[in-house]
C-alpha cells in the first residue's frame, strides 16, 4: 500500500513529490508524457524568483536530479492514469503504459492530482487535418521550421504574446490575430510586442477557416464589427487561446466546475476526501510555475496531516 500517488509531473506534481520524498512518504508519480508538463512547450522561465531567464530544460533536469535522490519516491514516465476508485478506506489508481491497453492498478492511502492543462483547440475547418502541417500549439517546438516564413499567431494573452515574440527569431513576419481591440497581456509584454518591427496586428478579428490541403496556405478571418472577411497568406498558424484541464479521468468522482477544473477547499482537498489537487488542473486565478509549485507543496503538507489524522476516505 502506497502513502501517496501523484498524477502528473509538471511543476505542481514535481514539487508535491519533492515534499513527499523529504517526509519519507511511500510515493509513486505517474506522468503520461515527460517530466516538466507545459514547461516542455516553452524555452525559458523568466518570472520565477531567483531565476533570471533559465532554460526550461535546465530547470526540468535540476528537479529530476532532486527527485532521484529521494529514496521513497518512484517516478514513472509514459504512464497514464486512467481512473481512480475509492475503495474501503483507500484508493485504487488504474493506469496504462504506452502501447499497452491492459490497465494495471496500485493501491494508495491518498492521491494528489497535478494533471495540469492542455492548449485549447479552436475547432476551425482543417485545424485537425493540418495540425503538424503548419498548425501548431507550441512555438518552442515548431518555431524553427518557419525560418524566413510568414506565420500567424491567434490570441492576445501572455502566452500568445511570448510565443509571438519567440517566433520573430525565425519567421520574417508574425501577424497576431486578436478578437479584441487591445491585448490582454501584461504591460511588459505589450511594450515588447508593439515595438517589434516583424510583428503586425489584425485587431477585432476572429479566425474562421484554415486554408490548405496538404499544408497551411492561409487563414481566413472575419472582422467582428464589420463582418468583412480577409485572407492572410501564411505558412504557419500558432494557436494560443487558453487551456482545458486534463481531468477527464476524474469525472463522477469529485466536484469539477463547468470547464472541468477541480474544485478544492483551502487545504487543496477535493470533494472526495483523500484526493487533493494542485496547479493548473485546479480552479484558480493565476496559472504560473510559481503558483503551481506553491500549491504542490501545500497539497503535500495537507496530505501528511490527512494521513496522520487517519481521516475516513470517500
Ligand atoms: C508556452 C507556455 C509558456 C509558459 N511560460 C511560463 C513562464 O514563463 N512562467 C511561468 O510561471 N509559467 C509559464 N507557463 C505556465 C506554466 O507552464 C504552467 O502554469 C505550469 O506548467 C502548470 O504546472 P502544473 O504542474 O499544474 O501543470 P502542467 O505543467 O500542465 O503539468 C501537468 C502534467 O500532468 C501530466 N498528466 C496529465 N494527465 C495525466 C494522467 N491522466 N496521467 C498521468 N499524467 C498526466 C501531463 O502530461 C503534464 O506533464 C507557460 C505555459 C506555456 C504553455
Amino acid at each position: 500500500m502506497l502513502d501517496l500517488v501523484v498524477v502528473g509531473a509538471g511543476p505542481a506534481g514535481i514539487t508535491a513529490a519533492l515534499y513527499a520524498g523529504r517526509s519519507k512518504l511511500k510515493t509513486k508519480v505517474f506522468e503520461k508524457l515527460g517530466v516538466g508538463g507545459q514547461l516542455l512547450l516553452t524555452e525559458h522561465i523568466e518570472n520565477y524568483p531567483g531565476i533570471y531567464q533559465m532554460k526550461s530544460y535546465d530547470w526540468i533536469e535540476m528537479v529530476k536530479k532532486q527527485l532521484v535522490e529521494l529514496k521513497s519516491v518512484e517516478l514513472t514516465e509514459d504512464v497514464k492514469v486512467e481512473s481512480v476508485e475509492c475503495k474501503d478506506g483507500f484508493f485504487k489508481v488504474f493506469y496504462s503504459s504506452q502501447g499497452q491497453s491492459l490497465k494495471q492498478f496500485v493501491e494508495t492511502r491518498s492521491v494528489i492530482v497535478a494533471s495540469g492543462a492542455q492548449p485549447k483547440r479552436l475547432n476551425l475547418p482543417n485545424e485537425v487535418s493540418l495540425t503538424g502541417r503548419g498548425v501548431s500549439y507550441c512555438a518552442t517546438c515548431d518555431g524553427p521550421f518557419f525560418k524566413d516564413k510568414e506565420v500567424v499567431v491567434i490570441g492576445g494573452g501572455d502566452t500568445a504574446i511570448e510565443e509571438a515574440l519567440y517566433l520573430t527569431r525565425f519567421a520574417k513576419k508574425v501577424t497576431i490575430v486578436h478578437r479584441r481591440e487591445e491585448l490582454r497581456a501584461t504591460a511588459v509584454l505589450k511594450e515588447k510586442v508593439t515595438s517589434n518591427e516583424k510583428i503586425a496586428f489584425k485587431w477585432e478579428s476572429l479566425p474562421i477557416e484554415i486554408i490548405g490541403s496538404k499544408k497551411v496556405e492561409a487563414l481566413k478571418i472575419e472582422n467582428v464589427k464589420t463582418a468583412g472577411n480577409e485572407v492572410i497568406p501564411c505558412d504557419g498558424i500558432f494557436i494560443f487561446v487558453g487551456f482545458v484541464p486534463d481531468t477527464d479521468f476524474l469525472k463522477n468522482l469529485m466536484d469539477l466546475d463547468k470547464e472541468g477544473y477541480v474544485l478544492t477547499d483551502e487545504e487543496m482537498m477535493s470533494s472526495c476526501d483523500g484526493i487533493f489537487a494542485c496547479g493548473d488542473c485546479r480552479k484558480r486565478a493565476l496559472k504560473q510555475v510559481v503558483t503551481a509549485c506553491g500549491e504542490g507543496a501545500l497539497a503535500e503538507y495537507h496530505v501528511e496531516k490527512f494521513l496522520h489524522n487517519g481521516a475516513t476516505l470517500g
